[in-house]
């Protein structure tokens, strides 16, 4: 099949690793829905071609909204040839102590990074397996596996992100969908900007990671669009850690 049939609907693509998980799947030749809460297509710079840039639709969507996530789904795959492949990339952060963190702040996560992304798999079903077969990948993070300090519930929910992926890979392998997580380390984005702009952790980092600095939204999306472009038939279920190895250095 050429990439020019297929559309993937990307979750969050407004800015940081979804943007450039979009901006690099169009530029292979991929159709692209951006599911975004401001409903627009993700930005691209002056140089950007205007053919790939034609391959970016911008759709309304919140992933803490089911209704919202349907019709978003339904509009992406009447896109092109319908609808290939999903990334769940849309996340949030809070933290704060355990020990006085809110229900309210916990529940927040949990909807946004862990019911927001099996809704989506949900509702996207139904069209990968009326087109044969599919690739869904959902972001995790290398915090899945990290005792956070005062991020309790973000690690629970990227370790959640890891079980669904693992649960739905197995239970929909016979219809041709494949699920993975890919599972980043540091990565410079506005989600990290204001703890990264901390001398102290930056220097840390540095050293703790041992390619020698945080990663690049750019270094997911090149991952996420060589998975779309290499059909791999027996990768599914796993965790693609890409961290600059900073989760298994001593
Ligand atoms: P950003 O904060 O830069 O971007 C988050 C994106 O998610 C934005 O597009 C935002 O949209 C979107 N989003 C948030 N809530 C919703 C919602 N309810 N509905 C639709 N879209 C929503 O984060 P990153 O790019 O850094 O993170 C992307 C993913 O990667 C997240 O899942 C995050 O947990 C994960 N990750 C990030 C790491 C990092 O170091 N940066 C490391 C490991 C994992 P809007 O513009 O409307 O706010």
């Amino acid at each position: 099949m050429n990439n020019d049939t297929r559309t993937i609907a990307i979750t969050g693509a407004s800015r940081g690793i979804g943007a450039a998980i979009a901006r690099e799947l169009v530029l292979r030749g991929f159709n692209v829905a951006c599911l975004n809460r401001n409903g627009l297509a993700t930005p691209v710079d002056k140089e950007f071609p205007e053919a790939a840039q034609a391959r970016l639709t911008g759709i309304p969507c919140d992933v803490c909204a089911t209704d919202s996530i349907n019709e978003a789904i339904r509009a992406a795959a009447n896109i092109g040839n319908g609808l290939f492949g999903v990334v769940n990339n849309a996340g949030i952060t809070k933290g704060g102590p355990s020990e006085s963190f809110s229900r309210d702040d916990f529940e927040d996560v949990w909807t946004t990074n862990v019911l927001g992304v099996f809704s989506v798999c949900q509702a996207a079903y139904p069209y990968l397996v009326d087109g044969g077969r599919g690739l869904i990948i959902n972001i995790g993070s290398f915090w899945d596996r990290i005792g956070g300090k005062g991020y309790t519930a973000y690690c629970a929910s990227k370790a959640a992100v890891g079980a669904v992926s693992r649960c739905l890979a197995v239970e929909w392998a016979k219809k041709g969908i494949r699920v993975l997580d890919v599972a980043p380390g540091y990565i410079s984005t506005d989600m990290t900007s204001d703890a990264l702009q901390h001398e102290p952790l930056r220097n840390h980092l540095k050293k703790r990671i041992p390619r020698g600095d945080v990663g690049g939204p750019e270094d997911i999306a090149k991952l996420v669009a060589a998975l779309f472009s290499e059909d791999i038939e027996f990768l599914t279920g796993s965790t693609l850690y890409i961290d600059g190895a900073q989760g298994i250095a001593p």
